[in-house]
């Protein structure tokens, strides 16, 4: 039973959950249980450390922005989002 519980999923509307870094479903918006997110300390770690390469990238890059498109704005979005939902993981300057 437990070998076939490797994918989570939403317990509201059964939606895989890819990103265990977003605390609520994709699908529905419904808080997902702790157990099936990362932590808050893990979280700062993933995003800290994304906002440092996604930096990195940027400076190297120059002048205009990324190649593939929307998916890395949407992705910055998501985390602007959840860097705004907890207090001061904004004021972090690791
Ligand atoms: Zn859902």
């Amino acid at each position: 039973m437990s070998a076939e519980y490797r994918t989570p999923r939403c317990p509201y509307c059964g939606f895989t959950v890819f990103n265990p870094r977003y605390p609520k479903c994709e699908k529905c918006g419904e808080q997902l249980p702790e157990s099936m997110v990362l932590s808050k300390e893990a979280l700062t770690a993933v995003l800290e450390q994304e906002r440092r390469e996604r930096e990195r990238k940027q400076r190297s890059a120059g002048s205009g922005t990324a190649s593939s498109g929307s998916d890395l704005d949407t992705i910055s979005d998501i985390t602007d989002g959840l860097l705004d939902a907890f207090d001061g993981l904004s004021d972090l300057d690791l």
